[in-house]
C-alpha cells in the first residue's frame, strides 16, 4: 500500500475551505483521526493546558473548533494536522454507511437478509422501507478504507440530533451535535479522506430526521429537580429531561454532562433559567452517574459558555 502524504499548507487549505462553507474546524492529529488538543479529557483536566486555564474550565474540542481564518493559519502554520469538523456547531448530519471490517461478522440476526452486504445496502432498504429514497446528490467524503459520509444539513428547530451508533441499522452511524467528522483532504494511517462529491449540502431527508430523534429515554434512576414556581413548564421539563439525558448515557457520562450544559446554558443566556438552578440540577445528575465534583463543574462551566453564544428564549 502506497503511504499518502499531504503538506501542510495543503492541510490548511482544506481547513480554510471548510471554514469558508461555515463548518467549524479543529486539529486533528498529524496522520490521525484524534483531536489534537485538547490532549486531555475534561476528568483528566489539571488547569495546565491555556485554553483550560485562560477559561477556569476544561475546554473541549467542539468549543475550541472555529470557522476564523486567522485562528486556522496560525495554528496550521506550525504543523501538518488533520482537520476534524465539528458538526453541531457547523449545522450539519454526517450519514456514515461503513463497510463491514475484513474477516469479522458482526451482522446481527435481524440484518441477515439477501443483497444487504454493507451500510450502503442498508441505507438503501431503510429509505425503501420509509417510501423514499437516498438523498445521494449532497456533499460526500470517502474515507480511507472505503466508508462514505454523507453530509445534510441539520433540520432546522428542536430537537437537537446528537451521535448515533447503530441506531438507523447495522453499519450505519450518524454524527451530529457532539460529534466531529475527519474533512476531507485529511490523511489518516496513510490513507486519505477524498471529496467524492463537491457540492452544496442537501437537507437531511424527513424520514432521516424521523429515525434519528432521540429515543425515548429510560426511565431508571430519575433525577428529581425542585424548580422554584415561577419557572415555566417548558424550561422544567429541558431541565428533567437533559438531567435524564446524563443518567440514562450508557457510557461517556462526561460527553453528555457537556452537551446538557450547553442546552441548559443557552435557557440561562437567555433568561428563561436562573443560572444557580440548572447548575445544581446538572451537578446532581453528574454525582449520580459517579463523576467527580471538581470535573463536573468544569464541563459544566465549559458547557455554559459554549451555550452562552447562542442564548435561546422560552416565551413564559
Ligand atoms: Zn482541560
Amino acid at each position: 500500500m502506497t503511504m499518502t502524504t499531504i503538506s501542510k499548507d495543503a492541510l490548511c487549505g482544506v481547513a480554510l475551505d471548510a471554514a469558508a462553507r461555515g463548518w467549524h474546524v479543529f486539529p486533528l492529529r498529524h496522520n490521525d483521526k484524534r483531536p489534537a488538543f485538547p490532549d486531555h479529557s475534561a476528568d483528566r483536566c489539571t488547569g495546565t493546558d491555556y485554553r483550560c486555564r485562560a477559561a477556569g474550565a476544561h475546554v473541549g474540542w467542539e468549543p475550541r473548533a472555529t470557522t476564523d481564518p486567522d485562528r486556522i493559519r496560525r495554528a496550521w502554520r506550525s504543523y501538518s494536522y488533520n482537520i476534524g469538523i465539528a458538526c453541531g456547531p457547523s449545522g450539519l448530519v454526517v450519514i456514515d454507511p461503513d463497510k463491514p471490517k475484513p474477516g469479522e461478522d458482526t451482522r446481527p440476526e435481524a440484518w441477515r437478509i439477501e443483497g444487504v452486504n454493507d451500510g450502503v445496502d442498508v441505507l438503501c432498504l431503510l429509505a425503501e422501507q420509509a417510501g423514499a429514497s437516498v438523498e445521494w446528490d449532497t456533499y460526500t467524503v470517502t474515507s480511507g478504507r472505503g466508508g462514505t459520509h454523507l453530509y445534510y444539513q441539520h433540520p432546522t428547530g428542536e430537537p437537537l440530533l446528537r451521535n448515533t451508533a447503530g441506531q438507523l441499522g447495522w453499519l450505519v452511524d450518524t454524527r451530529a451535535h457532539g460529534g466531529y467528522v475527519v474533512a476531507g483532504g485529511s490523511v489518516a494511517h496513510g490513507r486519505p479522506y477524498s471529496v467524492a462529491r463537491d457540492t452544496d449540502v442537501a437537507p437531511l431527508s424527513g424520514w432521516l430526521a424521523e429515525m434519528l430523534r432521540p429515543a425515548p429515554l429510560p426511565v431508571q434512576a430519575p433525577v428529581l429537580v425542585s424548580l422554584p414556581t415561577g419557572v415555566s413548564a417548558y424550561v422544567r421539563a429541558a431541565v428533567a429531561r437533559e438531567c435524564a439525558s446524563i443518567t440514562g448515557a450508557a457510557s461517556h457520562h462526561n460527553d453528555a454532562l457537556y452537551l446538557a450544559s450547553v442546552a441548559l446554558g443557552q435557557l440561562v443566556a437567555g433568561g428563561s433559567l436562573e443560572s444557580g438552578e440548572a447548575t445544581r440540577a446538572l451537578e446532581h445528575a453528574g454525582i449520580s452517574v459517579g463523576l467527580k465534583l471538581h470535573a463536573v463543574r468544569a464541563t459544566i462551566a465549559s458547557g455554559f459558555r459554549a451555550g452562552g453564544r447562542r442564548p435561546r428564549t422560552v416565551a413564559a
